[in-house]
Protein backbone atom coordinates (compact mmCIF):
# COMPACT_ATOMS: atom_id res chain seq x y z
CA UNK A 1 0.00 0.00 0.00
CA UNK A 2 1.51 3.11 -0.93
CA UNK A 3 0.62 5.93 1.85
CA UNK A 4 0.70 9.71 1.08
CA UNK A 5 -0.62 12.49 2.82
CA UNK A 6 -2.83 13.82 -0.86
CA UNK A 7 -3.72 11.77 -3.77
CA UNK A 8 -4.74 14.01 -6.43
CA UNK A 9 -7.12 12.05 -9.43
CA UNK A 10 -6.16 13.66 -12.48
CA UNK A 11 -3.11 15.52 -13.88
CA UNK A 12 -4.56 18.48 -16.13
CA UNK A 13 -4.48 22.45 -14.83
CA UNK A 14 -6.72 21.49 -11.54
CA UNK A 15 -4.57 18.72 -10.41
CA UNK A 16 -1.30 20.29 -11.54
CA UNK A 17 -1.79 23.49 -9.96
CA UNK A 18 -3.00 22.13 -6.33
CA UNK A 19 -0.22 19.50 -6.50
CA UNK A 20 2.36 22.30 -6.74
CA UNK A 21 0.97 24.57 -4.03
CA UNK A 22 0.81 21.67 -1.61
CA UNK A 23 3.98 20.27 -2.47
CA UNK A 24 5.34 23.63 -1.88
CA UNK A 25 4.18 23.55 2.04
CA UNK A 26 5.85 20.65 2.53
CA UNK A 27 2.97 18.13 1.92
CA UNK A 28 3.50 14.65 0.70
CA UNK A 29 1.31 14.77 -2.28
CA UNK A 30 1.15 11.97 -5.47
CA UNK A 31 -1.14 12.07 -9.00
CA UNK A 32 -2.72 9.35 -10.02
CA UNK A 33 -3.88 9.38 -13.75
CA UNK A 34 -4.84 6.93 -16.38
CA UNK A 35 -2.55 8.70 -19.20
CA UNK A 36 0.84 9.23 -19.31
CA UNK A 37 1.81 12.79 -19.83
CA UNK A 38 2.82 14.56 -22.32
CA UNK A 39 -0.95 13.40 -23.43
CA UNK A 40 -3.59 14.70 -25.25
CA UNK A 41 -6.80 17.07 -24.01
CA UNK A 42 -9.42 17.89 -26.46
CA UNK A 43 -9.31 21.45 -25.78
CA UNK A 44 -9.47 24.89 -28.01
CA UNK A 45 -5.96 25.64 -25.67
CA UNK A 46 -7.25 29.25 -25.05
CA UNK A 47 -6.18 30.82 -22.01
CA UNK A 48 -6.57 34.05 -20.56
CA UNK A 49 -3.74 36.30 -18.92
CA UNK A 50 -4.52 35.75 -15.36
CA UNK A 51 -3.57 31.96 -15.14
CA UNK A 52 0.13 32.90 -15.09
CA UNK A 53 -0.48 35.26 -12.39
CA UNK A 54 -2.07 33.15 -11.17
CA UNK A 55 0.44 30.75 -11.23
CA UNK A 56 3.51 32.79 -10.10
CA UNK A 57 4.80 32.95 -13.14
CA UNK A 58 5.08 35.96 -16.05
CA UNK A 59 3.92 34.57 -20.08
CA UNK A 60 7.80 34.79 -20.33
CA UNK A 61 8.35 31.61 -18.47
CA UNK A 62 5.95 29.55 -20.56
CA UNK A 63 8.88 27.67 -22.50
CA UNK A 64 6.37 26.61 -25.34
CA UNK A 65 4.59 28.13 -28.24
CA UNK A 66 2.39 30.88 -27.09
CA UNK A 67 -0.08 32.73 -29.33
CA UNK A 68 -0.99 35.85 -28.44
CA UNK A 69 -4.49 36.86 -29.64
CA UNK A 70 -4.63 40.26 -30.22
CA UNK A 71 -7.85 40.73 -31.76
CA UNK A 72 -10.78 37.93 -32.06
CA UNK A 73 -13.30 38.29 -35.17
CA UNK A 74 -16.51 37.28 -33.83
CA UNK A 75 -19.83 36.80 -35.98
CA UNK A 76 -23.34 37.16 -34.13
CA UNK A 77 -26.08 36.24 -36.64
CA UNK A 78 -23.62 37.04 -40.09
CA UNK A 79 -22.44 40.42 -38.07
CA UNK A 80 -18.81 40.51 -38.16
CA UNK A 81 -17.92 42.43 -34.78
CA UNK A 82 -13.88 42.66 -34.41
CA UNK A 83 -13.01 43.14 -30.79
CA UNK A 84 -9.33 43.80 -29.68
CA UNK A 85 -8.45 42.15 -26.71
CA UNK A 86 -5.44 40.50 -25.09
CA UNK A 87 -5.37 36.24 -24.86
CA UNK A 88 -3.79 33.76 -25.09
CA UNK A 89 -3.36 30.08 -26.76
CA UNK A 90 -1.28 27.04 -26.05
CA UNK A 91 -1.47 23.46 -27.49
CA UNK A 92 -2.93 21.44 -24.12
CA UNK A 93 -0.28 18.79 -24.94
CA UNK A 94 2.63 20.98 -24.42
CA UNK A 95 0.39 23.30 -21.34
CA UNK A 96 -0.34 20.45 -19.04
CA UNK A 97 2.60 18.63 -19.72
CA UNK A 98 4.46 21.94 -18.68
CA UNK A 99 2.14 22.17 -15.13
CA UNK A 100 2.79 19.11 -13.93
CA UNK A 101 6.49 18.85 -14.51
CA UNK A 102 6.06 22.38 -12.24
CA UNK A 103 4.14 20.97 -9.81
CA UNK A 104 7.38 18.52 -9.40
CA UNK A 105 5.22 15.97 -7.51
CA UNK A 106 5.03 11.88 -8.70
CA UNK A 107 2.45 10.94 -10.91
CA UNK A 108 1.46 7.44 -11.28
CA UNK A 109 -0.19 6.29 -14.42
CA UNK A 110 -3.38 4.52 -12.63
CA UNK A 111 -7.14 4.77 -13.45
CA UNK A 112 -8.76 4.82 -10.57
CA UNK A 113 -11.84 2.62 -10.17
CA UNK A 114 -12.82 2.04 -6.76
CA UNK A 115 -12.60 4.36 -3.65
CA UNK A 116 -13.07 3.28 0.15
CA UNK A 117 -13.39 5.39 2.90
CA UNK A 118 -11.77 4.00 6.11
CA UNK A 119 -12.15 5.65 9.41
CA UNK A 120 -9.94 9.05 8.64
CA UNK A 121 -8.50 7.80 5.24
CA UNK A 122 -9.18 6.73 1.75
CA UNK A 123 -8.24 4.01 0.20
CA UNK A 124 -7.75 3.93 -3.99
CA UNK A 125 -8.13 0.21 -5.44
CA UNK A 126 -6.54 -1.72 -2.75
CA UNK A 127 -3.06 0.18 -3.54
CA UNK A 128 -3.13 3.64 -2.53
CA UNK A 129 -4.14 5.28 0.79
CA UNK A 130 -4.21 8.65 1.88
CA UNK A 131 -6.01 11.16 4.11
CA UNK A 132 -6.61 14.19 1.64
CA UNK A 133 -8.00 13.29 -1.39
CA UNK A 134 -8.72 15.72 -4.05
CA UNK A 135 -10.62 15.19 -7.59
CA UNK A 136 -9.41 16.47 -10.03
CA UNK A 137 -10.15 13.35 -12.84
CA UNK A 138 -12.24 15.85 -15.30
CA UNK A 139 -16.32 15.62 -16.61
CA UNK A 140 -15.77 11.91 -15.04
CA UNK A 141 -14.14 12.06 -12.25
CA UNK A 142 -14.46 9.05 -10.11
CA UNK A 143 -14.13 10.71 -6.94
CA UNK A 144 -17.05 12.76 -7.92
CA UNK A 145 -18.79 9.63 -8.66
CA UNK A 146 -17.81 7.75 -5.57
CA UNK A 147 -19.05 10.75 -3.43
CA UNK A 148 -21.56 12.68 -4.88
CA UNK A 149 -25.38 11.90 -4.31
CA UNK A 150 -27.37 11.01 -7.42
CA UNK A 151 -29.34 14.34 -6.02
CA UNK A 152 -26.53 16.53 -6.46
CA UNK A 153 -26.30 15.44 -10.11
CA UNK A 154 -25.61 17.91 -12.63
CA UNK A 155 -28.32 19.91 -14.52
CA UNK A 156 -28.68 18.53 -17.98
CA UNK A 157 -28.84 22.47 -19.20
CA UNK A 158 -25.63 22.48 -18.28
CA UNK A 159 -24.24 19.67 -20.71
CA UNK A 160 -21.93 21.20 -23.98
CA UNK A 161 -21.03 18.60 -26.59
CA UNK A 162 -17.73 19.84 -28.39
CA UNK A 163 -15.81 18.18 -31.35
CA UNK A 164 -12.30 19.75 -31.69
CA UNK A 165 -9.64 18.98 -34.33
CA UNK A 166 -5.85 20.51 -33.98
CA UNK A 167 -3.37 20.24 -37.11
CA UNK A 168 -0.96 21.36 -39.02
CA UNK A 169 -1.72 23.31 -41.70
CA UNK A 170 -1.55 26.88 -44.19
CA UNK A 171 -2.98 29.24 -42.36
CA UNK A 172 -4.82 32.13 -45.16
CA UNK A 173 -6.70 33.93 -42.14
CA UNK A 174 -4.11 34.66 -39.19
CA UNK A 175 -6.91 35.89 -36.97
CA UNK A 176 -9.30 34.32 -34.20
CA UNK A 177 -12.99 34.30 -35.56
CA UNK A 178 -15.90 32.79 -33.31
CA UNK A 179 -18.69 32.45 -34.97
CA UNK A 180 -21.84 32.62 -32.07
CA UNK A 181 -25.11 30.64 -32.96
CA UNK A 182 -24.60 30.66 -36.51
CA UNK A 183 -27.28 27.74 -38.33
CA UNK A 184 -29.07 27.49 -34.98
CA UNK A 185 -26.47 25.65 -33.11
CA UNK A 186 -26.46 26.34 -29.40
CA UNK A 187 -23.43 27.22 -28.78
CA UNK A 188 -20.24 27.95 -31.01
CA UNK A 189 -17.58 27.33 -33.97
CA UNK A 190 -14.33 28.89 -33.57
CA UNK A 191 -11.11 28.98 -36.00
CA UNK A 192 -8.33 29.32 -33.67
CA UNK A 193 -4.57 29.57 -35.73
CA UNK A 194 -1.67 29.29 -33.23
CA UNK A 195 1.95 29.49 -33.84
CA UNK A 196 3.98 26.73 -35.21
CA UNK A 197 1.64 26.54 -37.84
CA UNK A 198 -1.52 24.92 -35.60
CA UNK A 199 -4.67 25.63 -36.27
CA UNK A 200 -7.75 24.52 -34.06
CA UNK A 201 -10.72 24.30 -34.93
CA UNK A 202 -13.94 23.33 -32.93
CA UNK A 203 -17.65 23.53 -32.12
CA UNK A 204 -19.58 23.71 -28.78
CA UNK A 205 -22.99 23.21 -27.80
CA UNK A 206 -25.84 22.53 -25.44
CA UNK A 207 -27.03 19.00 -25.68
CA UNK A 208 -30.42 19.26 -24.46
CA UNK A 209 -30.80 22.30 -27.18
CA UNK A 210 -29.21 20.21 -30.10
CA UNK A 211 -31.16 16.83 -29.08
CA UNK A 212 -34.72 19.32 -28.78
CA UNK A 213 -33.70 20.76 -32.62
CA UNK A 214 -33.17 17.06 -33.62
CA UNK A 215 -29.72 17.88 -35.09
CA UNK A 216 -26.52 16.69 -33.73
CA UNK A 217 -22.92 18.23 -32.98
CA UNK A 218 -21.13 16.54 -36.32
CA UNK A 219 -24.23 17.59 -38.82
CA UNK A 220 -23.25 21.38 -37.79
CA UNK A 221 -19.25 20.27 -37.61
CA UNK A 222 -19.87 19.27 -41.35
CA UNK A 223 -21.75 22.32 -42.35
CA UNK A 224 -19.11 24.70 -40.80
CA UNK A 225 -16.12 22.99 -42.48
CA UNK A 226 -17.89 23.40 -45.45
CA UNK A 227 -17.99 27.02 -44.82
CA UNK A 228 -14.48 27.34 -43.53
CA UNK A 229 -13.22 25.75 -47.11
CA UNK A 230 -16.09 28.06 -49.13
CA UNK A 231 -14.71 31.11 -46.91
CA UNK A 232 -11.06 30.58 -47.63
CA UNK A 233 -10.37 29.53 -44.04
CA UNK A 234 -9.41 25.97 -44.77
CA UNK A 235 -8.30 24.33 -48.27
CA UNK A 236 -9.37 21.01 -47.65
CA UNK A 237 -11.21 19.24 -44.86
CA UNK A 238 -9.01 18.43 -41.81
CA UNK A 239 -10.87 14.84 -41.09
CA UNK A 240 -13.07 14.01 -38.27
CA UNK A 241 -12.64 15.47 -35.48
CA UNK A 242 -12.95 14.49 -31.89
CA UNK A 243 -15.37 14.62 -29.49
CA UNK A 244 -16.23 15.18 -25.47
CA UNK A 245 -18.76 16.16 -23.08
CA UNK A 246 -18.77 18.63 -19.81
CA UNK A 247 -20.58 21.07 -17.91
CA UNK A 248 -20.57 25.13 -18.04
CA UNK A 249 -20.72 26.20 -14.79
CA UNK A 250 -23.47 25.40 -11.70
CA UNK A 251 -23.74 25.19 -8.25
CA UNK A 252 -20.08 24.78 -7.49
CA UNK A 253 -19.63 21.36 -5.32
CA UNK A 254 -18.24 22.83 -1.58
CA UNK A 255 -19.78 20.01 0.17
CA UNK A 256 -18.05 16.32 0.27
CA UNK A 257 -17.17 14.30 2.99
CA UNK A 258 -14.21 15.05 5.15
CA UNK A 259 -11.12 16.21 3.32
CA UNK A 260 -12.54 15.58 0.19
CA UNK A 261 -12.53 17.83 -2.57
CA UNK A 262 -13.56 18.22 -5.88
CA UNK A 263 -12.22 20.70 -8.25
CA UNK A 264 -12.21 21.90 -12.21
CA UNK A 265 -14.53 19.86 -14.77
CA UNK A 266 -14.95 17.71 -12.04
CA UNK A 267 -17.07 20.60 -10.04
CA UNK A 268 -18.75 21.97 -13.44
CA UNK A 269 -16.49 25.33 -13.19
CA UNK A 270 -16.11 26.02 -16.83
CA UNK A 271 -17.64 29.90 -18.02
CA UNK A 272 -21.41 30.24 -19.04
CA UNK A 273 -20.88 32.23 -21.73
CA UNK A 274 -17.50 30.88 -23.66
CA UNK A 275 -16.95 27.76 -21.65
CA UNK A 276 -13.45 28.51 -20.90
CA UNK A 277 -12.54 25.90 -18.33
CA UNK A 278 -8.39 26.09 -17.93
CA UNK A 279 -8.81 29.58 -15.71
CA UNK A 280 -11.25 28.01 -13.36
CA UNK A 281 -9.23 24.53 -12.82
CA UNK A 282 -5.84 26.40 -11.51
CA UNK A 283 -7.97 28.43 -9.53
CA UNK A 284 -9.90 26.09 -8.19
CA UNK A 285 -6.68 23.80 -7.53
CA UNK A 286 -5.02 26.88 -5.63
CA UNK A 287 -8.24 27.02 -3.64
CA UNK A 288 -8.34 23.35 -2.42
CA UNK A 289 -4.62 23.58 -1.70
CA UNK A 290 -5.38 26.90 0.27
CA UNK A 291 -8.36 24.96 2.10
CA UNK A 292 -6.24 22.14 3.15
CA UNK A 293 -3.34 23.94 4.41
CA UNK A 294 -5.18 26.67 6.02
CA UNK A 295 -7.84 23.93 7.57
CA UNK A 296 -11.01 25.70 5.86
CA UNK A 297 -13.80 24.65 3.64
CA UNK A 298 -12.97 25.42 0.01
CA UNK A 299 -14.24 28.74 -1.43
CA UNK A 300 -15.06 27.86 -5.17
CA UNK A 301 -17.93 30.86 -5.19
CA UNK A 302 -15.51 33.53 -6.08
CA UNK A 303 -14.73 32.20 -9.64
CA UNK A 304 -15.40 34.09 -12.62
CA UNK A 305 -18.95 33.08 -14.49
CA UNK A 306 -18.24 34.83 -17.52
CA UNK A 307 -15.05 35.16 -19.35
CA UNK A 308 -16.39 38.14 -21.83
CA UNK A 309 -16.34 41.23 -19.63
CA UNK A 310 -12.42 40.24 -18.39
CA UNK A 311 -11.91 39.40 -22.36
CA UNK A 312 -13.58 42.84 -23.69
CA UNK A 313 -11.88 44.64 -20.73
CA UNK A 314 -8.05 43.41 -21.88
CA UNK A 315 -8.85 45.12 -25.32
CA UNK A 316 -9.48 48.94 -23.32
CA UNK A 317 -6.56 47.72 -20.67
CA UNK A 318 -3.92 45.29 -21.06
CA UNK A 319 -3.57 43.23 -18.25
CA UNK A 320 -0.35 44.04 -16.67
C1 LIG B 1 -13.51 20.81 -27.31
C2 LIG B 1 -13.20 21.59 -26.06
C3 LIG B 1 -12.61 22.84 -26.16
C4 LIG B 1 -12.30 23.58 -25.00
N1 LIG B 1 -11.67 24.79 -25.15
C5 LIG B 1 -11.30 25.48 -24.05
C6 LIG B 1 -10.54 26.68 -24.16
O1 LIG B 1 -10.17 27.10 -25.26
N2 LIG B 1 -10.19 27.34 -23.03
C7 LIG B 1 -10.56 26.88 -21.79
O2 LIG B 1 -10.23 27.54 -20.80
N3 LIG B 1 -11.26 25.74 -21.65
C8 LIG B 1 -11.63 25.02 -22.73
N4 LIG B 1 -12.28 23.82 -22.59
C9 LIG B 1 -12.53 23.30 -21.23
C10 LIG B 1 -11.23 22.77 -20.62
O3 LIG B 1 -10.63 21.85 -21.50
C11 LIG B 1 -11.51 22.09 -19.27
O4 LIG B 1 -12.36 22.91 -18.49
C12 LIG B 1 -10.21 21.83 -18.49
O5 LIG B 1 -9.38 20.92 -19.19
C13 LIG B 1 -10.51 21.27 -17.12
O6 LIG B 1 -9.30 20.90 -16.50
P1 LIG B 1 -9.28 19.75 -15.38
O7 LIG B 1 -7.92 19.75 -14.81
O8 LIG B 1 -10.45 19.90 -14.49
O9 LIG B 1 -9.57 18.38 -16.18
P2 LIG B 1 -8.78 17.68 -17.37
O10 LIG B 1 -7.91 18.64 -18.07
O11 LIG B 1 -9.84 16.98 -18.15
O12 LIG B 1 -7.86 16.61 -16.66
C14 LIG B 1 -8.43 15.49 -16.04
C15 LIG B 1 -7.37 14.40 -15.92
O13 LIG B 1 -7.94 13.34 -15.15
C16 LIG B 1 -7.51 12.10 -15.69
N5 LIG B 1 -8.48 11.07 -15.29
C17 LIG B 1 -9.78 11.00 -15.63
N6 LIG B 1 -10.36 9.91 -15.09
C18 LIG B 1 -9.38 9.28 -14.38
C19 LIG B 1 -9.35 8.07 -13.61
N7 LIG B 1 -10.43 7.30 -13.46
N8 LIG B 1 -8.18 7.73 -13.03
C20 LIG B 1 -7.07 8.49 -13.18
N9 LIG B 1 -7.05 9.62 -13.93
C21 LIG B 1 -8.19 10.02 -14.50
C22 LIG B 1 -7.46 12.35 -17.19
O14 LIG B 1 -6.59 11.46 -17.85
C23 LIG B 1 -6.95 13.81 -17.25
O15 LIG B 1 -5.54 13.88 -17.41
C24 LIG B 1 -12.62 23.05 -23.72
C25 LIG B 1 -13.20 21.79 -23.61
C26 LIG B 1 -13.49 21.05 -24.77
C27 LIG B 1 -14.12 19.70 -24.64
Amino acid sequence: MIQTDVIIVGGGPAGSACAALLKKKGMDVKILDKQVFPRKKLCAGWISPGIFTDLGCIPDDYPHALTRIHRIHFHLFKIPLPVKTYQYAVRRIEFDHWMIRRAGVPVLNHRVKTIQKKQHRYVIDDRFECRYLIGAGGTHCPVRRSFVSPLLARPDHARISAVEKEFLGPQPVRECHIWYLENGLPGYAWYLPKKGGWINIGIGGKQLALAAEKTTIMQHWRRFILRLINKGFLDQDPGDPAGHAYYLRHTPLESLPDNVFAIGDAAGLSTLDMGEGIHAAVQSGIDAAKAIIENRPVQLNHIARFSLPGLLAAGIRPPT
